[in-house]
């Protein structure tokens, strides 16, 4: 017996979702197997669980299970509908790759698709859940699709074991062929129920011609006009990354103030439009005295980049692969503080709230309640806010039509960060979110003739990156044709092979005998077993090639170093971002000390003689060491230009991953020290014997000086799958010391091809 409070109980009924409770049920009662499609905001997250729950479909021993491509869903999804069932965060928990709150009273349990995955290796069967609902189905992630083809199967088997196991598929589109038409995944189609949703007409409105590059200050203009001319009601922005939402906050809160300004502050408004300027001018200065000193190196459009590797680190695909490129374009937004009539309006106030994944969950919130008084909600958003999150109120969108994503390279696996358009689908999504309460509009900042050019729905993510880290877990689930596996869409043959090629490098997969190869190349299936090493190397929470580093370290004390490390390679963005415009003097003061102090930083953790040709890696390991000997406190973070939130994940993966490593070689007795030493000479050459293991084949050469035909080799490295040359970044240590042979994490493409996370390779060693 659920007890919702009265106002709980009158918001849960606005939603169309109530209406269909009955029929939604039936469904489930008659069909393992249930896909449920709802437009965004009709209630199917926070919803559905609960019916499961009054239905009965959880008990002391088997729960229900609701898994979301994003870490930020599951928590403020369990922590809604915990609320709005009047219930204990013990009943109704949350797991997520670094921590959770779930107890041995949890009824209800959302977590990542990440985390379901690896309890399937634990028990195929899921024997712990009566219920499965795979939440968000329309994103397609990588683990979703994966997760659905195993649950085909699991739900085949729990019937043949009288245990029977429901799934719920639930999406915001009704594009759900992929599933219902795949007679390899379900052979009998699995009933598809719509939720009408109460959507009120959305006005859109085209743009005659579309911008080319300034589509952020086309965003200012259009809320500007908004704010300005229409009735009340909230705006709600879509742009691609965090910081241009930063950028456009700024820029929106400063021409319609909250609160009155003072004379005196309006002169501070005008020293900071000429603080703008002057930093503008002394950083236009900087950058040509660098172009001048390196002439092939830009500085501006890079930035530490996400590894992106670790299992729920493709997050970061999915949403706003924030800072990932150029600070440039929120240069540009920054200098137009005061431009023609953007004078700041007092008697306007907005509102105006930042949304993207990457910030901190009490900041989220903050969208989800009303504004003050007299003030107009404004929530400048990356793509968050186009299905996972409902903000309410909102009744003009502005949509730039840009997505900003991650792309590889299918051969090399080079990365860049790429602002597209988006699809159809999305545009139509974003449009979507003005007509919750009342008929709304939608600005589209492009024309009618580029939307109809747009690709009708955006291609699922597995089609779209390596799967070196998938094969892997499949193979440890016994999957051993990968290529006969029910994928809901598959990933490409020659991203199957490379995958299986980079794994049998690795020796997690045995090498198939030549003749064999070949035909297996020729009828394109992978199907090389696993090997003892590769059922270790699935076992850790990790992308293959930093399992394999670990699987490595067992001598010579380097474990703990191995974990340091590999935790701090797959947790994104460990330095803060300092590459970006001062408000003020002061600001302009402080960013400049902190740059330099943060360089400064860099240089001491890499240290001297052998550490330093450990290169970037022993800076992120100088780094977590200093700061957890340092008591591991925020304020240390705040001193040297490290990111606190990043810094605690890297504390709790190091747990996790001392945890792995302990249960596969417990004589170990590894835990986790705070006061850890840094490593002896030897240990670092074996560190960098170790992951050059690991990242073999990311091997680069420095391109000799006779090779010096075309001066865009100059300082450059060559690799063997790259024509062209790559570098060294300025930010690294090692961009001075031009080691002859490295490694690096990866290459990510901005201005130029730049290596990250590099470290230098010992000639004599290399095999
Ligand atoms: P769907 O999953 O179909 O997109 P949800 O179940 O997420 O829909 O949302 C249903 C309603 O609950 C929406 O109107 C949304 O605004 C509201 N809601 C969701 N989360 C919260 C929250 N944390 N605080 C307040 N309202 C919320
Ligand atoms: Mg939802």
């Amino acid at each position: 017996p659920v007890s919702r409070s009265p106002e709980m109980q009158e918001a849960r009924l606005k939603l169309p979702i109530l209406a269909e409770e009955q029929v939604i049920m039936e469904a489930v009662a008659e069909n393992p197997i249930v896909i449920v499609c709802g437009e965004t905001g009709s209630g199917k997250t926070t919803q559905v669980p609960q019916f499961l729950y009054e239905a009965g479909y959880s008990s002391d021993d088997s729960i229900i299970g609701v898994t979301e491509p994003r870490r930020v869903a599951a928590m403020t999804m369990s922590q809604r509908v915990a609320k709005e069932m009047n219930l204990s965060q013990r009943v109704v928990s949350y797991q997520i790759r670094y921590e959770g709150n779930v107890t041995e009273e949890t009824r209800i349990k959302f977590m990542t698709d990440g985390v379901l995955l690896k309890e399937i290796q634990k028990d195929f069967l899921l024997r712990k859940y009566k219920v499965v609902v795979i939440d968000e189905a329309h994103e397609r992630s990588v683990y979703t699709d994966i997760l659905i083809g195993l649950l085909s199967r699991i739900v085949a088997l729990r019937a043949k074991k009288h245990l029977p196991l429901k799934l719920l598929i639930m999406s915001a589109t009704l594009r759900v062929e992929d599933f219902t038409q795949n007679q390899r995944l379900f052979t009998r189609p699995p009933p598809v129920i719509k939720v009408e949703s109460r959507q009120f007409p959305v006005t859109v409105h085209f743009n005659k011609r579309t911008p080319l590059e300034d589509y952020t200050g086309e965003c200012f203009r259009k809320v500007c006009k908004i704010h300005r001319m229409l009735p009340a009601g909230g705006i709600l922005v879509f742009l691609t990354g965090q910081a241009e939402v930063h950028a456009l906050c700024r820029r929106l809160q400063r021409a319609f103030p909250r609160t009155r300004r003072r004379p005196r502050e309006k002169e501070d408004q005008q020293d900071s439009v000429g603080e703008m300027r002057k930093f503008k001018k002394s950083r236009t200065r900087a950058k040509k005295a660098l172009s001048a000193m390196l002439p092939q190196i830009s500085l501006d459009s890079y930035s530490v980049l996400p590894a992106g590797e670790g299992d729920e680190d493709r997050e970061a695909e999915m949403d706003d692969e924030e800072e990932a490129l150029g600070s440039d374009l929120d240069l540009d937004l920054g200098d137009e503080v005061a431009g023609e009539g953007e004078q700041p309006d007092p008697s306007l106030p907005l509102h105006v709230l930042p949304l993207y994944s990457l910030l901190a969950p009490e900041k989220q919130a903050q969208v989800f309640k009303p504004p003050p008084e007299g003030t107009r909600l404004c929530v400048v958003a990356t793509n968050v806010a186009e299905t996972s999150l409902t903000i309410p109120g909102i009744k003009y969108v502005v949509d730039c039509g840009k997505v900003k994503k991650r792309y590889y390279d299918r051969v090399t696996s080079v990365s860049s960060f790429r602002v597209t358009w988006i699809s159809q689908a999305s545009a139509d999504q974003r449009a979507g979110r003005a007509g919750r309460t009342e008929p709304g509009h939608c600005y589209r900042l492009y024309s009618s003739a580029v939307f109809g050019d747009f690709e009708q729905f955006p291609p699922p993510e597995i089609t779209r990156r390596p799967v070196e880290d998938l094969i892997l877990q499949m193979k440890a689930l016994n999957i051993e044709k990968v290529i006969n596996f029910p994928f809901p869409t598959p990933p490409s043959v020659e991203a199957l092979i490379a995958a299986e090629e980079l794994l049998i490098s690795l020796g997690a997969l045995q090498a198939p005998q030549k003749a064999a190869r070949m035909k297996q190349l020729q009828r394109s299936r992978v199907s090389c077993p696993i090997t003892p090493l590769g059922r270790t190397m699935a076992t850790f929470p990790v992308a293959p090639r930093y399992a394999k580093m670990l699987a490595l370290s067992r001598q010579h004390g380097c474990l703990p170093y191995t974990i340091t490390i590999v935790a701090a390679m797959t947790v994104r963005e460990l330095f803060e971002e300092l590459d970006r415009p001062a408000a003020s003097d002061q600001e302009l003061a402080t960013l400049k000390s902190r740059r330099a102090r943060v360089a400064q930083m860099r240089r001491t953790w890499a240290g001297q003689g052998a550490s330093l040709l450990l290169g970037d890696l022993m800076v992120l390991l100088g780094a977590v060491g200093a700061w957890e000997f340092a008591g591991g406190s925020p304020q240390f973070c705040e001193a040297s230009g490290l990111r606190y939130k990043a810094m605690t994940e890297i504390r709790r993966l190091r747990g996790q991953l001392t945890t792995a490593v302990n249960a596969v070689c417990p004589e170990a007795e590894l835990f986790v020290d705070p006061k850890m030493q840094p490593p002896s000479e030897s240990q670092v050459t074996y560190l960098r014997q170790i992951v050059t293991a690991g990242l073999g084949d990311h091997l680069a050469r420095r391109v000799q000086s006779e090779e010096l035909l075309d001066d865009k080799w100059r300082n450059a490295y060559k690799t063997p799958l790259l024509d062209d040359p790559v570098f060294i970044h300025p930010s690294s240590v090692l961009f001075r010391e031009l080691p002859e042979f490295v490694v690096y994490q990866e290459i990510v493409e901005t201005t130029k091809m730049y290596m990250k996370g590099v470290s230098a390779v010992e000639v004599q060693w290399i095999p």
